[in-house]
Protein backbone atom coordinates (compact mmCIF):
# COMPACT_ATOMS: atom_id res chain seq x y z
CA UNK A 1 0.00 0.00 0.00
CA UNK A 2 1.38 3.64 -1.02
CA UNK A 3 1.77 6.05 1.75
CA UNK A 4 1.24 8.95 -0.53
CA UNK A 5 -2.11 9.69 -1.43
CA UNK A 6 -2.74 10.65 -5.26
CA UNK A 7 -5.68 13.37 -7.02
CA UNK A 8 -5.90 13.51 -10.53
CA UNK A 9 -7.23 16.62 -11.90
CA UNK A 10 -8.96 16.49 -15.38
CA UNK A 11 -10.88 18.88 -17.06
CA UNK A 12 -14.14 18.72 -19.76
CA UNK A 13 -15.74 20.86 -22.23
CA UNK A 14 -13.68 23.91 -22.42
CA UNK A 15 -10.18 24.68 -22.08
CA UNK A 16 -9.31 27.47 -19.83
CA UNK A 17 -11.76 26.74 -17.45
CA UNK A 18 -8.73 27.39 -14.51
CA UNK A 19 -7.69 24.00 -13.06
CA UNK A 20 -4.59 24.94 -11.97
CA UNK A 21 -6.31 27.68 -10.08
CA UNK A 22 -8.16 25.06 -8.78
CA UNK A 23 -5.54 22.25 -8.36
CA UNK A 24 -3.87 24.93 -6.60
CA UNK A 25 -6.58 26.00 -4.21
CA UNK A 26 -7.14 22.56 -3.03
CA UNK A 27 -3.51 22.09 -2.40
CA UNK A 28 -3.69 25.10 -0.33
CA UNK A 29 -6.58 23.84 2.04
CA UNK A 30 -4.55 20.57 2.42
CA UNK A 31 -1.74 22.46 3.50
CA UNK A 32 -3.57 24.77 5.98
CA UNK A 33 -5.09 21.41 7.60
CA UNK A 34 -1.09 20.28 7.82
CA UNK A 35 -0.48 18.11 5.31
CA UNK A 36 2.34 17.98 2.77
CA UNK A 37 1.29 18.48 -0.55
CA UNK A 38 2.91 19.40 -4.29
CA UNK A 39 1.39 19.58 -7.48
CA UNK A 40 2.67 18.01 -11.01
CA UNK A 41 1.23 19.17 -14.71
CA UNK A 42 1.41 17.02 -17.35
CA UNK A 43 1.22 18.70 -20.64
CA UNK A 44 0.47 16.66 -23.39
CA UNK A 45 2.27 18.64 -26.26
CA UNK A 46 4.96 17.21 -28.15
CA UNK A 47 7.63 19.83 -27.18
CA UNK A 48 10.23 18.60 -24.41
CA UNK A 49 9.42 21.70 -22.22
CA UNK A 50 7.79 25.05 -22.89
CA UNK A 51 11.13 26.59 -23.38
CA UNK A 52 11.54 26.85 -27.24
CA UNK A 53 7.53 27.84 -27.24
CA UNK A 54 6.65 31.59 -28.27
CA UNK A 55 4.96 33.19 -25.09
CA UNK A 56 1.94 33.87 -27.52
CA UNK A 57 1.45 30.17 -27.52
CA UNK A 58 1.11 29.20 -23.63
CA UNK A 59 1.86 32.33 -22.26
CA UNK A 60 5.44 32.89 -19.43
CA UNK A 61 7.51 30.53 -19.35
CA UNK A 62 7.98 29.82 -15.66
CA UNK A 63 11.36 28.51 -14.12
CA UNK A 64 11.77 26.41 -11.02
CA UNK A 65 14.84 26.56 -9.08
CA UNK A 66 16.64 23.97 -10.46
CA UNK A 67 16.39 25.11 -13.94
CA UNK A 68 13.34 23.42 -15.22
CA UNK A 69 11.64 25.63 -17.83
CA UNK A 70 8.36 24.75 -17.18
CA UNK A 71 4.30 25.77 -17.93
CA UNK A 72 3.02 28.83 -16.19
CA UNK A 73 0.51 26.67 -13.25
CA UNK A 74 3.61 25.76 -11.40
CA UNK A 75 3.94 29.80 -10.87
CA UNK A 76 0.40 29.67 -9.46
CA UNK A 77 1.51 26.85 -7.69
CA UNK A 78 4.46 28.09 -5.81
CA UNK A 79 2.52 31.55 -5.29
CA UNK A 80 -0.19 29.45 -3.60
CA UNK A 81 1.11 27.31 -1.86
CA UNK A 82 4.61 28.98 -1.25
CA UNK A 83 6.98 25.81 -1.74
CA UNK A 84 9.27 25.74 -4.97
CA UNK A 85 8.92 23.25 -7.62
CA UNK A 86 11.47 21.57 -9.53
CA UNK A 87 11.37 19.37 -13.01
CA UNK A 88 9.25 16.53 -11.90
CA UNK A 89 6.51 18.70 -11.56
CA UNK A 90 5.77 19.31 -15.53
CA UNK A 91 6.32 16.45 -17.86
CA UNK A 92 5.36 16.65 -21.55
CA UNK A 93 4.83 13.83 -24.09
CA UNK A 94 7.65 15.04 -25.70
CA UNK A 95 8.99 14.02 -22.52
CA UNK A 96 7.31 11.04 -22.23
CA UNK A 97 8.50 10.05 -25.66
CA UNK A 98 11.82 10.88 -25.00
CA UNK A 99 12.72 8.30 -22.30
CA UNK A 100 11.15 5.72 -23.67
CA UNK A 101 12.72 6.08 -26.98
CA UNK A 102 15.89 6.84 -25.71
CA UNK A 103 15.60 3.34 -23.12
CA UNK A 104 14.62 1.50 -26.33
CA UNK A 105 17.29 2.57 -28.00
CA UNK A 106 20.01 1.35 -25.11
CA UNK A 107 17.67 -2.16 -25.49
CA UNK A 108 15.73 -1.73 -22.36
CA UNK A 109 12.67 -2.93 -23.02
CA UNK A 110 15.02 -7.03 -24.37
CA UNK A 111 13.56 -7.31 -27.62
CA UNK A 112 9.75 -6.13 -26.47
CA UNK A 113 7.49 -4.19 -29.34
CA UNK A 114 7.15 -0.93 -27.87
CA UNK A 115 3.93 0.64 -27.54
CA UNK A 116 1.19 3.17 -25.88
CA UNK A 117 0.46 0.32 -24.03
CA UNK A 118 2.18 -0.39 -21.53
CA UNK A 119 5.40 1.50 -22.22
CA UNK A 120 4.20 5.08 -22.34
CA UNK A 121 1.58 4.57 -20.01
CA UNK A 122 4.44 3.21 -17.63
CA UNK A 123 6.94 5.75 -18.48
CA UNK A 124 3.40 8.25 -16.95
CA UNK A 125 2.90 6.49 -14.24
CA UNK A 126 6.33 6.71 -13.27
CA UNK A 127 7.04 10.10 -14.01
CA UNK A 128 3.61 10.86 -11.36
CA UNK A 129 4.95 8.34 -8.51
CA UNK A 130 8.51 10.14 -8.92
CA UNK A 131 6.95 12.57 -6.05
CA UNK A 132 4.99 10.88 -3.92
CA UNK A 133 8.51 8.51 -4.01
CA UNK A 134 10.40 11.21 -2.58
CA UNK A 135 9.09 10.18 0.74
CA UNK A 136 8.15 14.18 1.00
CA UNK A 137 4.67 14.56 0.57
CA UNK A 138 1.51 13.22 1.88
CA UNK A 139 -0.29 14.18 -1.02
CA UNK A 140 0.05 14.37 -4.86
CA UNK A 141 -1.93 16.21 -6.85
CA UNK A 142 -1.61 15.77 -10.55
CA UNK A 143 -3.13 17.78 -13.11
CA UNK A 144 -3.72 16.38 -16.85
CA UNK A 145 -3.40 19.27 -19.22
CA UNK A 146 -6.10 19.65 -21.80
CA UNK A 147 -9.51 18.60 -21.94
CA UNK A 148 -10.89 14.92 -22.41
CA UNK A 149 -11.81 13.94 -25.78
CA UNK A 150 -8.55 15.12 -26.51
CA UNK A 151 -6.64 12.30 -28.96
CA UNK A 152 -3.35 13.11 -27.25
CA UNK A 153 -4.71 13.37 -23.67
CA UNK A 154 -5.90 9.52 -23.28
CA UNK A 155 -2.35 7.73 -22.61
CA UNK A 156 -2.70 10.11 -19.71
CA UNK A 157 -6.11 9.29 -18.59
CA UNK A 158 -5.13 5.73 -19.48
CA UNK A 159 -2.59 6.65 -17.14
CA UNK A 160 -4.93 7.47 -14.51
CA UNK A 161 -7.21 4.75 -14.41
CA UNK A 162 -4.59 2.07 -14.19
CA UNK A 163 -3.47 3.71 -10.94
CA UNK A 164 -6.59 4.41 -9.72
CA UNK A 165 -7.09 0.22 -10.19
CA UNK A 166 -3.84 -0.18 -8.55
CA UNK A 167 -3.82 2.29 -5.17
CA UNK A 168 -7.46 1.79 -4.54
CA UNK A 169 -10.35 4.16 -4.02
CA UNK A 170 -8.94 5.18 -0.55
CA UNK A 171 -5.57 6.07 -2.26
CA UNK A 172 -6.33 7.50 -5.16
CA UNK A 173 -9.45 10.20 -6.95
CA UNK A 174 -10.75 12.01 -9.91
CA UNK A 175 -11.35 15.42 -9.57
CA UNK A 176 -13.14 16.91 -12.90
CA UNK A 177 -13.37 20.09 -13.87
CA UNK A 178 -16.04 21.00 -15.90
CA UNK A 179 -18.45 23.98 -17.54
CA UNK A 180 -21.89 24.36 -16.45
CA UNK A 181 -22.93 27.21 -18.35
CA UNK A 182 -25.98 29.59 -18.48
CA UNK A 183 -28.66 30.21 -21.46
CA UNK A 184 -29.57 33.74 -21.17
CA UNK A 185 -32.73 33.17 -23.71
CA UNK A 186 -33.72 29.60 -21.30
CA UNK A 187 -32.55 31.50 -18.52
CA UNK A 188 -31.46 28.37 -17.30
CA UNK A 189 -28.08 26.59 -16.05
CA UNK A 190 -27.38 23.88 -18.81
CA UNK A 191 -25.95 20.06 -17.41
CA UNK A 192 -25.61 18.11 -20.77
CA UNK A 193 -21.83 19.10 -21.88
CA UNK A 194 -20.63 18.33 -17.83
CA UNK A 195 -22.63 14.66 -18.36
CA UNK A 196 -21.26 14.44 -21.59
CA UNK A 197 -17.95 15.39 -20.79
CA UNK A 198 -18.28 12.81 -18.34
CA UNK A 199 -19.92 10.05 -20.72
CA UNK A 200 -15.79 10.49 -22.46
CA UNK A 201 -14.55 10.19 -19.48
CA UNK A 202 -15.77 6.73 -18.96
CA UNK A 203 -16.04 5.67 -22.12
CA UNK A 204 -11.92 5.15 -20.99
CA UNK A 205 -13.14 3.14 -17.71
CA UNK A 206 -12.76 6.54 -15.49
CA UNK A 207 -15.17 7.52 -13.26
CA UNK A 208 -14.76 11.02 -11.69
CA UNK A 209 -15.36 10.95 -7.74
CA UNK A 210 -15.73 14.58 -7.64
CA UNK A 211 -17.04 17.04 -10.20
CA UNK A 212 -15.66 21.24 -9.97
CA UNK A 213 -18.43 23.01 -12.00
CA UNK A 214 -17.67 26.17 -12.94
CA UNK A 215 -20.41 28.28 -13.48
CA UNK A 216 -21.55 32.41 -13.34
CA UNK A 217 -24.51 31.59 -11.39
CA UNK A 218 -25.13 29.60 -8.10
CA UNK A 219 -26.07 25.96 -8.94
CA UNK A 220 -29.12 25.25 -6.87
CA UNK A 221 -29.88 21.78 -5.21
CA UNK A 222 -32.17 20.45 -8.34
CA UNK A 223 -29.21 21.19 -10.73
CA UNK A 224 -26.96 19.55 -7.95
CA UNK A 225 -29.07 16.62 -7.84
CA UNK A 226 -29.47 16.37 -12.13
CA UNK A 227 -25.51 16.31 -12.22
CA UNK A 228 -25.12 14.08 -9.36
CA UNK A 229 -27.79 11.22 -11.14
CA UNK A 230 -26.37 11.72 -14.13
CA UNK A 231 -22.65 12.19 -13.86
CA UNK A 232 -22.91 9.31 -11.22
CA UNK A 233 -20.94 11.54 -8.79
CA UNK A 234 -22.19 11.40 -4.86
CA UNK A 235 -24.49 15.02 -4.20
CA UNK A 236 -21.74 16.43 -1.97
CA UNK A 237 -19.65 16.05 -4.33
CA UNK A 238 -20.67 18.57 -6.99
CA UNK A 239 -18.79 21.03 -5.94
CA UNK A 240 -19.58 24.71 -7.49
CA UNK A 241 -16.85 27.49 -8.68
CA UNK A 242 -18.54 30.12 -9.56
CA UNK A 243 -16.83 33.33 -11.23
CA UNK A 244 -14.18 34.80 -8.65
CA UNK A 245 -13.15 38.82 -7.91
CA UNK A 246 -9.59 37.30 -8.05
CA UNK A 247 -7.93 34.07 -8.45
CA UNK A 248 -6.84 34.44 -4.88
CA UNK A 249 -10.27 34.00 -3.47
CA UNK A 250 -10.26 30.84 -5.03
CA UNK A 251 -9.33 28.54 -2.27
CA UNK A 252 -12.14 30.47 0.38
CA UNK A 253 -14.83 29.68 -2.24
CA UNK A 254 -13.53 25.95 -2.32
CA UNK A 255 -13.71 25.95 1.45
CA UNK A 256 -17.06 27.00 2.04
CA UNK A 257 -17.79 24.72 -0.71
CA UNK A 258 -16.31 21.86 1.52
CA UNK A 259 -14.18 20.17 -1.70
CA UNK A 260 -11.12 20.14 0.77
CA UNK A 261 -13.66 17.48 3.29
CA UNK A 262 -14.77 15.72 0.70
CA UNK A 263 -11.52 15.06 -0.68
CA UNK A 264 -9.98 14.09 2.94
CA UNK A 265 -12.97 11.82 2.97
CA UNK A 266 -12.69 9.85 0.26
CA UNK A 267 -8.96 9.06 0.94
CA UNK A 268 -10.19 8.60 4.63
CA UNK A 269 -7.59 10.97 5.70
CA UNK A 270 -7.88 12.80 8.66
CA UNK A 271 -9.93 16.22 9.26
CA UNK A 272 -9.98 17.34 12.83
CA UNK A 273 -7.78 20.14 11.87
CA UNK A 274 -9.47 23.31 10.01
CA UNK A 275 -7.98 25.50 7.67
CA UNK A 276 -7.19 28.46 9.54
CA UNK A 277 -5.63 30.76 5.54
CA UNK A 278 -4.65 33.44 8.34
CA UNK A 279 -1.78 35.03 6.52
CA UNK A 280 -3.82 34.46 3.30
CA UNK A 281 -6.84 36.51 4.39
CA UNK A 282 -4.86 39.49 5.70
CA UNK A 283 -3.11 39.49 2.17
CA UNK A 284 -6.58 39.07 0.57
CA UNK A 285 -7.69 42.06 3.20
CA UNK A 286 -5.23 44.58 2.40
CA UNK A 287 -5.55 43.88 -1.91
CA UNK A 288 -8.72 44.73 -1.85
CA UNK A 289 -9.13 47.77 0.46
CA UNK A 290 -5.80 50.02 -0.60
CA UNK A 291 -5.04 53.34 0.40
CA UNK A 292 -3.68 54.42 -3.00
CA UNK A 293 -3.12 53.84 -6.64
CA UNK A 294 -0.15 53.79 -8.51
CA UNK A 295 0.43 52.96 -11.96
CA UNK A 296 3.05 51.26 -13.60
CA UNK A 297 3.80 51.13 -17.20
CA UNK A 298 4.96 47.55 -18.36
CA UNK A 299 7.00 47.66 -21.78
CA UNK A 300 7.47 44.62 -23.69
CA UNK A 301 6.68 43.08 -27.00
CA UNK A 302 3.84 40.29 -26.40
CA UNK A 303 1.61 42.45 -24.23
CA UNK A 304 -1.28 41.67 -26.31
CA UNK A 305 -1.26 38.42 -24.32
CA UNK A 306 -1.57 39.28 -20.73
CA UNK A 307 -0.04 35.97 -19.45
CA UNK A 308 3.30 35.91 -21.24
CA UNK A 309 3.49 38.03 -17.93
CA UNK A 310 1.74 36.01 -15.66
CA UNK A 311 4.13 36.12 -12.94
CA UNK A 312 5.43 40.26 -12.64
CA UNK A 313 1.67 40.96 -12.55
CA UNK A 314 1.42 38.49 -9.75
CA UNK A 315 4.25 39.70 -7.82
CA UNK A 316 2.89 43.39 -8.22
CA UNK A 317 -0.49 41.68 -7.00
CA UNK A 318 1.59 40.76 -4.03
CA UNK A 319 3.88 43.71 -3.51
CA UNK A 320 1.08 46.05 -3.80
CA UNK A 321 -1.00 44.37 -1.17
CA UNK A 322 2.32 44.59 1.08
CA UNK A 323 1.98 48.88 0.67
CA UNK A 324 -1.66 48.83 0.79
CA UNK A 325 -1.57 50.32 -2.91
CA UNK A 326 -3.25 49.01 -6.08
CA UNK A 327 -0.71 48.38 -8.92
CA UNK A 328 -2.47 49.13 -12.11
CA UNK A 329 -0.44 47.90 -15.08
CA UNK A 330 -0.49 50.42 -18.07
CA UNK A 331 0.14 47.50 -21.18
CA UNK A 332 2.23 49.74 -23.49
CA UNK A 333 3.68 47.72 -26.51
CA UNK A 334 7.48 48.36 -27.36
CA UNK A 335 7.02 48.30 -30.74
CA UNK A 336 4.49 51.35 -30.71
CA UNK A 337 7.32 53.36 -29.00
CA UNK A 338 9.57 55.99 -30.47
CA UNK A 339 11.83 58.89 -29.58
CA UNK A 340 8.58 61.13 -30.50
CA UNK A 341 5.82 59.59 -28.57
CA UNK A 342 7.26 58.51 -25.49
CA UNK A 343 6.51 61.16 -23.27
CA UNK A 344 3.27 61.38 -24.39
CA UNK A 345 2.88 57.52 -24.12
CA UNK A 346 4.43 57.08 -20.44
CA UNK A 347 3.02 60.82 -19.42
CA UNK A 348 1.93 60.01 -15.94
CA UNK A 349 3.54 57.24 -14.57
CA UNK A 350 4.47 56.66 -11.12
CA UNK A 351 6.74 53.42 -11.97
CA UNK A 352 8.38 51.87 -16.01
CA UNK A 353 8.85 48.10 -15.81
CA UNK A 354 11.06 47.42 -19.12
CA UNK A 355 10.09 43.33 -19.22
CA UNK A 356 12.41 40.46 -20.16
CA UNK A 357 12.40 39.49 -23.82
CA UNK A 358 14.54 37.51 -26.90
CA UNK A 359 15.51 39.23 -30.03
CA UNK A 360 15.24 42.36 -31.75
CA UNK A 361 11.88 42.95 -31.72
CA UNK A 362 11.13 46.37 -30.69
CA UNK A 363 14.12 47.50 -28.88
CA UNK A 364 14.96 50.86 -29.27
CA UNK A 365 11.23 51.27 -27.97
CA UNK A 366 12.44 49.72 -25.36
CA UNK A 367 15.67 51.30 -24.87
CA UNK A 368 13.58 55.05 -25.35
CA UNK A 369 11.26 53.88 -22.35
CA UNK A 370 14.71 53.47 -20.13
CA UNK A 371 15.89 56.93 -21.49
CA UNK A 372 12.73 58.57 -19.80
CA UNK A 373 12.62 56.98 -16.98
CA UNK A 374 16.46 57.73 -15.90
CA UNK A 375 15.88 61.24 -17.29
CA UNK A 376 12.46 61.99 -15.73
CA UNK A 377 13.88 60.30 -12.61
CA UNK A 378 10.99 57.93 -12.36
CA UNK A 379 11.44 54.55 -10.84
CA UNK A 380 12.56 52.10 -13.05
CA UNK A 381 12.71 48.07 -13.15
CA UNK A 382 14.62 46.19 -15.93
CA UNK A 383 14.53 42.80 -15.97
CA UNK A 384 16.93 40.34 -17.66
CA UNK A 385 16.27 41.95 -21.45
CA UNK A 386 15.13 45.33 -19.71
CA UNK A 387 18.58 45.41 -17.56
CA UNK A 388 20.19 44.81 -20.69
CA UNK A 389 18.57 47.27 -22.73
CA UNK A 390 19.31 49.88 -19.41
CA UNK A 391 22.87 49.48 -19.54
CA UNK A 392 22.77 50.17 -23.69
CA UNK A 393 20.70 52.90 -23.31
CA UNK A 394 23.47 54.06 -20.48
CA UNK A 395 26.40 53.20 -22.84
CA UNK A 396 25.04 55.20 -25.41
CA UNK A 397 23.56 58.34 -24.17
CA UNK A 398 25.59 58.99 -21.05
CA UNK A 399 28.95 57.29 -22.48
CA UNK A 400 28.93 58.39 -26.11
CA UNK A 401 28.70 55.10 -27.39
CA UNK A 402 26.59 55.83 -30.05
CA UNK A 403 26.41 52.20 -31.58
CA UNK A 404 26.45 50.03 -28.09
CA UNK A 405 24.29 46.92 -28.10
CA UNK A 406 23.87 43.57 -27.84
CA UNK A 407 25.60 40.82 -29.57
CA UNK A 408 21.76 38.93 -29.69
CA UNK A 409 21.11 42.37 -31.33
CA UNK A 410 23.79 43.04 -33.46
CA UNK A 411 26.39 41.04 -33.54
CA UNK A 412 29.01 43.45 -35.75
CA UNK A 413 28.30 46.45 -32.89
CA UNK A 414 31.53 48.41 -31.66
CA UNK A 415 30.41 48.33 -28.35
CA UNK A 416 29.16 45.09 -27.32
CA UNK A 417 28.21 46.14 -23.57
CA UNK A 418 26.18 42.67 -23.55
CA UNK A 419 27.08 39.76 -25.11
CA UNK A 420 27.60 35.90 -25.23
CA UNK A 421 29.34 34.00 -22.38
CA UNK A 422 32.12 31.62 -23.60
CA UNK A 423 30.85 28.65 -22.50
CA UNK A 424 27.17 29.71 -24.34
CA UNK A 425 29.20 30.17 -27.66
CA UNK A 426 29.41 26.49 -28.56
CA UNK A 427 25.68 26.09 -27.89
CA UNK A 428 23.51 25.23 -31.02
CA UNK A 429 20.77 23.73 -29.55
CA UNK A 430 17.91 25.80 -28.33
CA UNK A 431 16.11 23.58 -25.91
CA UNK A 432 17.09 23.94 -22.11
CA UNK A 433 20.56 25.34 -23.09
CA UNK A 434 20.45 29.19 -21.44
CA UNK A 435 21.66 29.96 -18.05
CA UNK A 436 19.37 28.80 -16.15
CA UNK A 437 17.96 28.20 -12.18
CA UNK A 438 19.24 29.84 -9.37
CA UNK A 439 22.53 31.57 -8.84
CA UNK A 440 24.06 33.13 -6.28
CA UNK A 441 24.67 36.73 -6.09
CA UNK A 442 26.49 38.82 -3.53
CA UNK A 443 25.10 42.32 -3.27
CA UNK A 444 26.90 45.78 -1.92
CA UNK A 445 25.79 47.13 1.33
CA UNK A 446 25.59 50.93 -0.37
CA UNK A 447 22.65 49.97 -2.72
CA UNK A 448 19.07 50.38 -3.17
CA UNK A 449 18.86 46.82 -3.62
CA UNK A 450 20.21 45.87 0.22
CA UNK A 451 17.82 47.98 1.54
CA UNK A 452 14.92 46.08 -0.59
CA UNK A 453 16.65 42.49 0.69
CA UNK A 454 18.17 43.56 3.76
CA UNK A 455 20.89 40.95 3.28
CA UNK A 456 24.06 40.39 0.93
CA UNK A 457 23.68 36.81 -0.21
CA UNK A 458 20.92 36.17 -2.36
CA UNK A 459 20.10 33.37 -5.15
CA UNK A 460 17.28 33.75 -7.94
CA UNK A 461 16.65 32.22 -11.04
CA UNK A 462 17.75 32.96 -14.33
CA UNK A 463 17.00 32.22 -17.92
CA UNK A 464 19.18 33.94 -20.82
CA UNK A 465 22.20 33.62 -22.76
CA UNK A 466 23.68 37.22 -23.35
CA UNK A 467 25.59 38.69 -20.17
CA UNK A 468 26.69 42.10 -18.89
CA UNK A 469 30.38 42.50 -20.64
CA UNK A 470 32.68 43.21 -17.22
CA UNK A 471 35.16 44.94 -20.21
CA UNK A 472 32.82 48.12 -19.77
CA UNK A 473 32.10 47.56 -15.79
CA UNK A 474 34.79 50.27 -14.61
CA UNK A 475 33.61 53.07 -17.36
CA UNK A 476 30.04 52.79 -16.31
CA UNK A 477 30.68 52.78 -12.88
CA UNK A 478 32.25 56.03 -13.16
CA UNK A 479 29.67 57.87 -14.84
CA UNK A 480 27.38 56.57 -12.27
CA UNK A 481 25.76 52.92 -13.43
CA UNK A 482 27.21 50.73 -10.56
CA UNK A 483 27.19 46.76 -10.65
CA UNK A 484 25.75 46.48 -7.29
CA UNK A 485 25.47 42.34 -7.58
CA UNK A 486 27.95 40.14 -8.35
CA UNK A 487 28.30 36.19 -9.01
CA UNK A 488 31.41 35.87 -6.54
CA UNK A 489 32.29 31.91 -8.52
CA UNK A 490 31.89 33.41 -11.84
CA UNK A 491 32.19 37.22 -11.81
CA UNK A 492 28.91 38.22 -13.84
CA UNK A 493 27.24 41.22 -13.07
CA UNK A 494 23.99 40.46 -12.06
CA UNK A 495 22.42 43.83 -10.66
CA UNK A 496 23.04 47.09 -11.95
CA UNK A 497 21.98 50.53 -10.32
CA UNK A 498 22.24 54.15 -11.51
CA UNK A 499 23.52 56.17 -8.52
CA UNK A 500 21.75 59.50 -9.49
CA UNK A 501 18.33 58.41 -9.24
CA UNK A 502 15.57 57.70 -6.58
CA UNK A 503 15.17 54.07 -7.61
CA UNK A 504 16.62 52.36 -11.02
CA UNK A 505 17.51 48.59 -10.89
CA UNK A 506 18.09 45.90 -13.36
CA UNK A 507 18.32 42.71 -12.66
CA UNK A 508 19.94 40.19 -14.89
CA UNK A 509 17.70 37.42 -12.85
CA UNK A 510 13.90 37.32 -13.02
CA UNK A 511 12.78 38.01 -9.14
CA UNK A 512 9.25 37.75 -10.50
CA UNK A 513 9.72 33.76 -10.18
CA UNK A 514 9.82 33.85 -6.24
CA UNK A 515 7.66 36.35 -5.41
CA UNK A 516 4.44 34.35 -3.58
CA UNK A 517 1.11 35.55 -1.45
CA UNK A 518 2.85 34.98 1.62
CA UNK A 519 6.88 35.98 0.61
CA UNK A 520 6.25 39.03 -1.61
CA UNK A 521 9.19 39.73 -3.65
CA UNK A 522 11.62 41.95 -1.80
CA UNK A 523 12.49 43.89 -4.81
CA UNK A 524 8.82 44.06 -5.95
CA UNK A 525 8.08 45.24 -2.49
CA UNK A 526 10.81 48.11 -2.86
CA UNK A 527 9.91 49.11 -6.56
CA UNK A 528 6.21 49.55 -5.54
CA UNK A 529 6.90 51.47 -2.34
CA UNK A 530 9.38 53.86 -4.70
CA UNK A 531 6.48 54.34 -7.33
CA UNK A 532 4.16 54.94 -4.14
CA UNK A 533 6.63 57.60 -2.88
CA UNK A 534 6.60 59.03 -6.54
CA UNK A 535 3.18 59.76 -6.94
N1 LIG B 1 17.45 37.75 -24.72
C1 LIG B 1 18.24 38.01 -23.54
C2 LIG B 1 19.27 36.92 -23.31
O1 LIG B 1 19.15 35.82 -23.78
C3 LIG B 1 17.35 38.23 -22.32
C4 LIG B 1 16.52 37.03 -21.96
C5 LIG B 1 15.40 37.36 -20.99
O2 LIG B 1 14.97 38.50 -20.89
N2 LIG B 1 14.91 36.36 -20.29
O3 LIG B 1 20.22 37.14 -22.61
Amino acid sequence: MSKTKYIFVTGGVTSSLGKGIIAASLAKLLQERGYSVTIQKLDPYINIDPGTLNPYEHGECFVTDDGAETDLDLGHYERFLNIPTSQANNVTTGRIYQSVINKERKGEFLGKTVQIIPHITDEIKHRIQLLGNTGEYDIVITEIGGTVGDIESLPYIEAVRQMKWELGDDNALVIHLTLVPYLKAAGELKTKPTQHSVKILMQSGVSPDVLVCRTEHHLNDNIKRKLALFCNVQQESIIESIDAETIYDVPNLMLNEKLDLVVLNKLKLATDRKPALKEWNEFLKRHKNPKNTVEIGLIGKYVELHDAYKSITEAFIHAGAVNEVKVKVRWIHSESLTVENVPDKLKGLNGILVAPGFGGRGIEGKIDAVRYAREHKIPFLGICLGMQMAVIEFSRNVLGLSDANSTEMNAETKYPVINLMEAQKEVTNKGGTMRLGAWDCKIDKDSKVFEAYNTQQISERHRHRYEFNNDYKEQLAKAGMIATGINTETNLVEIIELKDHPWFVGVQYHPEYKSTVLKPHPLFVSFVKACLDNL
